[in-house]
């Protein structure tokens, strides 16, 4: 069972109480991008075994978007914390290297 903490409430609850949005920190392509940069945007996403990074909607409550690190195999969630960041905050970097040593993914090591 997936148990995640709403970082605008502070609500800690189950999956069924989210609904999940996808995968985190897409750089959005719009108007005057080319095709290639807009079909990545849309279908290109990764889908890692390991720690992934994903948007969380608290629709039975504050409904509020957050991130959400976790491992896909595990489901261990490593922290989760506001939407309106371009990545994740160190201390939740920091916690995964501590637990995956040699963990990388895309600009975050
Ligand atoms: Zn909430």
């Amino acid at each position: 069972m997936l148990i995640l903490d709403c970082p605008c409430c502070g609500v800690r609850g189950e999956e069924t109480e989210f609904h999940s949005g996808g995968e985190a920190h897409l750089k959005r392509f719009g108007p005057g991008s080319s095709d290639d940069e807009f079909h990545g945007y849309l279908f290109e996403k990764v889908n890692p075994k390991g720690v992934h990074f994903e948007r969380w909607r608290h629709v039975n409550g504050c409904g509020k978007w957050f991130h959400a690190a976790r491992c896909t195999m595990t489901l261990e969630v490593f922290g989760t914390y506001s939407a309106q960041t371009l990545e994740p905050p160190q201390e939740i970097k920091d916690k995964i290297t501590a637990k995956r040593p040699g963990w990388s993914w895309r600009e975050f090591s």
